[in-house]
């Protein structure tokens, strides 16, 4: 048993908790704005025992770069790892997630990673349908699968707010589409990526996320597949090197587990064989990443011998 009781957990949240003060929501994409920055909330889901929460566990937020592991996921699934990565690189980059400056200095001109908004664009146009209402469907279905929730839905106002401002990602695209990374339409793409940054989430459901990864792809109460072993493999090898942004490294060694943030301050972890864990607390550090969710996984890591290193 990873949390003996549910005071325990509260307490981290409630010493994490002065974090929230000293981060900054962010307000690029105008409706993520209007988060509560004081918010923090820790969801830890153990396979066939109760799911401990703590916090403002009732709030729900975008998964914004989360969905980059499930859409390669499905990427993956679709295509496979040969094709994908014909249009997307493997190395970490130690530059922001939305740097545009390797997609030119690299050759051959493609994304680096999937967990940066150049490749993760990219996984994007590859999945699978015959138009774009398809192609959402069936990644939301996947999502609704993992997180074992069928309410689980695109917040269109974040989508909207999002597609109307994004000119960076829309550069990139294009520069993708001039070099033949990408094809397709692009404002497609957009339209598809800013869905999927845009699926509304709890704590719990992505706890539970983290729970089918550290199981392999397989859901952690009946056993039965979701996804391949080898997709767990390569996603959670990613989360591992760049899921947390230009501070993989460091999250590495203070917290040592596959995990990968969102800037709408959600974090979702997958402890291999053992627990799936979903933090939200939007305010971020100067790298994006949720600061008091990354104090409070920094203290869980040490109390539960979390590391996988
Ligand atoms: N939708 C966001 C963007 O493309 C996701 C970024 C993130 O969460 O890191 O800017």
């Amino acid at each position: 048993m990873i949390c003996e009781n549910q005071q325990e957990l509260e307490s981290y949240v409630a010493h994490a908790r002065h974090w929230t003060q000293k981060g900054k929501v962010a307000d690029y994409i105008p409706a993520l704005a209007k988060a509560n920055q004081a918010a923090l909330a820790v969801s830890i889901y153990e396979p066939g025992k109760h799911c401990f929460s703590a916090g403002e566990v009732e709030h729900k937020f975008t998964l914004q770069s989360i969905s980059k592991v499930l859409a390669l996921a499905v990427a993956l699934e679709d295509i496979g790892e040969e094709a994908v990565f014909e249009h997307i690189g493997m190395e970490p980059t130690g530059d922001p997630f939305n740097s545009i400056i390797k997609l030119e200095t690299y050759k051959p001109s493609k994304p680096l990673n999937p967990m940066i908004n150049a490749g993760a664009l990219a996984v994007t146009s590859l999945i699978r349908g015959s138009n774009n209402h398809e192609r959402l469907e069936r990644l939301l279905h996947f999502i609704q699968d993992i997180t074992n929730n069928s309410n689980v839905k695109v917040c269109e106002e974040v989508a909207q707010s999002e597609f109307d401002t994004s000119f960076l990602n829309r550069s990139m695209c294009y520069y993708m589409k001039q070099h033949n990374v990408i094809s397709g339409d692009v404002e497609e793409i957009l339209e598809l990526y800013t869905k999927q940054c845009a699926v509304e989430v709890s704590c719990r459901d992505l706890a539970r996320i983290g729970a089918v990864f550290a199981f392999d792809g397989k859901d952690p109460d009946t056993d039965r597949r979701i996804f391949p072993t080898n997709v767990a493999r390569i996603c959670k090898t990613f989360m591992v090197t760049c899921g947390m942004y230009n501070a993989s490294g460091e999250f590495a060694i203070k917290v040592g587990i596959p995990a990968k943030s969102g800037v709408s301050g959600g974090i979702m972890c997958a402890v291999p064989g053992r627990i799936g864990i979903g933090i939200f607390s939007p305010a971020l550090d100067e790298k994006g990443n949720s600061l008091a969710g990354m104090r409070l996984l920094e203290k869980m890591a040490k109390a539960y011998d979390l590391s996988m290193f």
